[in-house]
């Protein structure tokens, strides 16, 4: 962690951050980018910035079209209310995926979705479990319309889905008719881990979106990408949900910084978490598998173990039940892992 940079959360000043990826703040270089940034009228297609922004997430995901968002959740609810009709369709998604515990029932708000919950391994599902929560064409039971899938798995740990298990999903989709969505949320932890092109997982699915307000270290912003017609019918949830912006190229400015100097850099915190898991493990937590930059553990008392830690000048975050999560970021560099891990060592093993 930089000098100084723990003031501003009210932590001391060489705490670690490991509450979540969403707490980096942007660097000064970043900060000029957005300070400098050429701003227009977003709402009228006139931001030079965002028209940017969203050209180059459209080739970088495979898609025709893309429009910027405030947040992730925003992409997932408008796609989803876009897939879905109202009024009883089913979406079908692993248990753990953010529409089902992080975005205040917006599905059944929103899209008058009902939701079928899978059980994957790490947040990941197979194509068989897909095709067996398939509803056969039955007028007593809600009609199977979507599926979404979430690259890296967030609660499931931080997985990446393998490009092979995303085709056969996919392909099981296209059989029963069913509409796709891909939850890119940490799609570029994916990209870097597996060394497997952003396009390659996210084109084939008929919506796909990417967040830049995690690892990718930007204060704001995500990128909905589908084909002309969805976008154009994105635009209307976005001006009806509020979510239609003015000089947005501030925001944006920031996101294209991201894409230029902080996708690489993804590879320290994946070996960042991959020092902590192995650290964590040797204290005799039960870690979980970990591939990109989460971390998960299973542990008796959560909240005493999130109250020991924040004494010691470590933010952790609960993760479901008997569950506690570590997220690493660019805030956290290896002194600061280290110094976790002493902190770890120090409340567990002594
Ligand atoms: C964070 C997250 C979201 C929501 O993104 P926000 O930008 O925080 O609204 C959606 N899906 C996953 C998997 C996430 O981790």
């Amino acid at each position: 962690m930089r000098a100084g940079h723990g003031c501003q959360y009210g932590l001391p000043v060489d705490s670690v951050n490991l509450h979540s990826d969403t707490q980096t703040r942007p660097t000064r270089a970043m900060r000029r980018a957005i300070a400098e940034a050429a701003v227009g009228d977003e709402q009228r297609g006139l931001d030079p910035t965002v028209n940017a922004l969203q050209e180059r997430v459209a080739e970088l995901l495979g898609h025709e079209a893309a429009l910027f968002l405030p947040s992730g959740t925003m992409c997932n609810e408008i796609a989803l209310r876009l897939h879905v009709r109202p009024g009883g369709d089913e979406v079908i998604l692993d248990r753990s995926a953010h529409p089902i515990v992080a975005e205040a029932g917006g599905p059944a708000a929103l899209a008058g979705a009902m939701t079928r919950q899978l059980e994957g391994d790490g947040g990941v599902f197979t194509a068989e479990q897909l095709e067996g929560a398939v509803r056969p064409e039955d007028r007593y039971m809600p009609r199977s319309r979507l599926v979404s899938v979430e690259q890296t798995t967030n609660m499931g740990g931080g997985r990446v889905w393998p490009l092979e298990t995303i085709r056969g999903v996919l392909e099981a989709a296209r059989r029963h008719g069913l509409r796709a969505h891909l939850d890119g949320a940490r799609l570029m932890n994916a990209v870097v881990a597996a060394g497997v092109p952003a396009s390659d997982y996210a084109s084939g699915f008929d919506s796909a979106w990417l967040d830049f307000s995690k690892g990718l270290g930007a204060p704001v912003g995500a990128v909905l990408c589908g084909s002309r017609e969805l976008i154009a019918e994105a635009w209307r949830w976005k001006q009806m949900m509020g979510g239609a912006l003015r000089q947005a190229g501030i925001v944006a400015a920031g996101c294209l910084y991201a894409l230029d100097n902080h996708v690489e850099r993804l590879a320290d915190d994946h070996e960042h978490a991959r020092r902590l898991a192995e650290g964590l493990a040797d204290c005799g937590l039960a870690v979980h598998r970990q591939e990109t930059n989460i971390v998960i553990a299973s542990v008796e008392d959560p909240a005493a173990l999130i109250g020991a830690m924040r004494e010691r000048g470590v933010e952790i975050s609960p993760a479901g039940p008997g569950r506690v999560r570590c997220v690493t970021h660019l805030d956290v560099d290896g002194d600061a892992v280290a110094r976790a891990l002493r902190a770890f060592g120090e409340e567990l093993c002594c």
